[in-house]
């Protein structure tokens, strides 16, 4: 703590940035914890089988994929109790994927959101 308070005195970095920081070096070990879970689980039920194949990523972006597609069907049939499991299975997919490719998905989620927060409104000129 007296590191801290010096680095703050100092005009190194606010209270509000270090904890923010701090919130942030918390999430990135909580969610790289829970990506390595989800993969060990994946592969200790046998879903890692194409994993050293050329049609491995084509295969896993399509099952999650699919993934979208239940989130859909179960909202087209009023089914919306079932979205939150559907939209569990989408973040459970790209997390296996993403520790399978070596990809630090919750680092790559927090500099994809500070590029994301500096953009105009419908940036682009998008319709939606
Ligand atoms: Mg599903």
């Amino acid at each position: 703590m007296i590191f801290v308070n010096n680095l703050i005195k100092k005009g190194g970095i606010t209270m509000k940035n270090f904890i923010l920081r701090l919130q942030q070096a918390r999430f990135i070990k909580a969610f790289r914890s829970l990506q390595k879970d989800v993969y060990d689980n994946a592969q200790a039920h046998g879903f890692h089988e194409l994993e050293n194949n050329e049609l491995h990523v084509p295969t896993k972006l399509a099952l999650i994929g699919s993934e979208v597609s239940e989130a859909l069907e179960a909202h087209r049939k009023r089914k919306d109790t079932e979205i939150p499991h559907e939209l569990a299975d989408i973040i459970i997919r790209v997390l296996d994927l993403a520790e399978s490719l070596g990809i630090d998905l919750a680092t790559e989620i927090i500099e994809k959101h500070k590029i994301n927060v500096t953009r105009e409104f419908k940036h682009g000129n998008k319709r939606y």
